[in-house]
């Protein structure tokens, strides 16, 4: 059976000297139901459903602490790139496309940015340990988006 996120999660944070906590717990039980990329807000929002002391700032540093430990992933979705999207960090590598118009996100996977990872180490001898690419434009197929 696959291990939970939480396990997962936990065993990344003891490997740090971290320990999982009620409200990293609960911020990732969020982030996994959701299944899809939440805001700070957002997930201040639900956490408040499960637990009404929960501040913002204690929602902006847990997620700090689980994006520096390499268990979420920070996107930046916006038109504006100002705002922090956060999802759980899966192995398996995806990009993002963002509609200006209606908003859209459409997750993507590509074998293209391992060959460009690739042709730098063969040509510069460089190890990329982050990636960021996203794409941004408009909705061709799609009936809710006011075009
Ligand atoms: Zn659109
Ligand atoms: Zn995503």
């Amino acid at each position: 059976m696959a291990r939970s996120i939480v396990d997962t999660a936990a065993d990344k944070l003891r490997a740090q000297g971290l320990r999982m906590t009620a409200q990293r717990r609960l911020v990732l039980e969020i982030l996994e139901a959701a299944n899809s990329h939440l805001d700070a807000e957002m997930l201040h929002q639900h956490a408040r459903e499960r637990d009404q002391s929960i501040s913002l700032a204690t929602v902006y540093r847990t997620l700090n602490l689980l994006h520096r430990a390499g268990i979420i992933e920070q996107r930046f979705l916006d038109q504006d790139h100002s705002r922090g999207y956060y999802e759980i960090h899966d192995e398996s590598e995806h990009f993002h496309f963002t509609c200006l118009t209606c908003g859209k996100v459409i997750e993507f996977e590509t074998d293209l940015v391992a060959q460009i990872r690739a042709e730098l180490l063969e040509k510069y001898g460089v190890i990329v340990e982050n990636t960021r690419i996203h794409f941004e434009g408009r909705c061709t197929r799609h009936p809710d988006c006011p075009q």
